[in-house]
């Protein structure tokens, strides 16, 4: 059985990914910058990376900066706007996009009650506020709602608007082919397998600048640090492995989280699923329990061998943690119930059966007075 649940939160090194890793860090551990051979044949390999990974987002490769993470990517490309530009972020934005924008000119868009952007609510904002990017994640990383992107980014071009998004969630779970319709998209590899502190920023073309961290002119002057290649040329194995497999992940994974949902339901009358009309990444349920608070029912189900989280692990442990939540209104006490289930791409029936009968054992025991039998 496995028990981890927490897959938004990071995933496991693919098999494939970690052999890449390690086949890049004995051959090609130059410094891409050097100028004898085998330097240079490791800066080939990065080009190459960043090829292959244009080929699977839909961007060209000019456009593709290696950055440490998503966090850095949104930091950067917030950096690089004019002091004065107005934004539009969403309600529900990453706090790595909600803290990057402290002390601007934000405008925040609203979310419906199934946690989802209006396009038209945009269309109007765009209208009277002139924003010069609007900035809106493709999937939420608590509720998993997926938003209404491609949309969004054609709407911002017909006004002439730099859209932003990010795509953390997204990338890895879902068809990534046609991401470069956006101007800027955010990347990170471990949330699909690859390693942690590795990612990527796609800018509008090929003369974008950017100018967040300074030093040596790597990333073609964009961003300095000597290139983690081994990690990149991981990210994009770990990208390239799963993506062929994705639709029937899909297929597969969503009917093993409906079943999950069905059964919890069946156990616990009000239970209340965020965005359960909304259409939603495939291995994503965040829910408001119906009694106690969430860090009992984390601890307990810790101590049986499953990994769930409240709300975000950006922010978990914080009160009112869930950034979805709050934008939908809730009460301070109903946010204090809220746990967040993520699957990954071999989750089976079992794991998430044993996760069901685990949360009506955990209920059992907090009956009980939270004393374990
Ligand atoms: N954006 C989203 C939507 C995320 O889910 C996360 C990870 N929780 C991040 C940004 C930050 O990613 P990283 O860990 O790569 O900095």
């Amino acid at each position: 059985m496995n028990g981890y649940f927490d897959h938004n939160a990071t995933t496991p090194l693919h098999p494939a990914a970690r052999d890449a890793w390690l086949r890049a860090s004995e051959k090609h551990w130059h410094n891409p910058s050097s100028l004898y051979r085998d330097a240079g044949l490791a800066s080939q390999q990065l080009e190459s990376a960043r090829e292959r990974l244009g080929t699977l987002i839909g961007a060209e490769a000019e456009r593709i900066v290696f950055t440490s993470g998503a966090t850095e990517s949104n930091n950067a490309l917030f950096a690089s706007l004019p002091a004065e530009a107005t934004v539009v972020i969403s309600a529900i934005e990453h706090p790595s996009v909600r803290e990057a924008v402290r002390g601007r000119n934000v405008v925040e868009l609203p979310v419906n009650a199934d946690g989802v952007i209006e396009v038209d609510d945009l269309k109007q904002l765009i209208d009277s506020k002139r924003p010069a990017l609007v900035s809106v994640m493709a999937a939420n990383n608590e509720s998993g709602a997926l938003q209404p992107w491609r949309e969004l980014a054609s709407l911002c071009r017909e006004h002439d608007v730099l859209f932003h998004t990010d795509a953390a969630q997204w990338i890895g779970k879902l068809d990534a082919a046609n991401l470069g319709d956006c101007d800027f998209i955010t990347g990170s590899a471990h949330k699909f397998g690859g390693s942690k502190g590795c990612g990527f920023l796609v800018l509008p073309h090929e003369k974008s600048r950017l100018g967040f961290i300074r030093g040596g002119p790597q990333e073609h002057g964009r961003r300095a640090g000597t290139e983690n290649y081994p990690a990149i040329e991981a990210m994009v194995t770990a990208l390239k492995t799963i993506g062929p497999c994705l639709s029937e992940v899909e297929h597969t994974q969503s009917r093993l989280r409906d079943a999950f949902i069905a059964e919890m339901r069946a156990r616990f009358d009000s239970l209340r699923v965020i965005s359960e009309s909304a259409p939603r990444l495939w291995n994503t349920v965040l829910m408001v329990m119906p009694e106690h608070d969430n860090l009992k029912w984390l601890t307990r189900l810790s101590r049986r061998g499953f990994s769930i989280s409240t709300g975000s692990a950006c922010s978990s442990g914080k009160e009112g943690s869930s950034v979805v939540v709050t934008a939908l209104g809730a009460s301070a006490e109903e946010l204090k119930r809220v746990v967040r289930i993520s699957s990954g791409w071999e989750t089976t029936a079992e794991d998430w059966q044993a996760l069901a009968a685990a949360f009506l054992e955990v209920f059992e025991e907090l009956k009980r007075g939270g004393r374990p039998q």
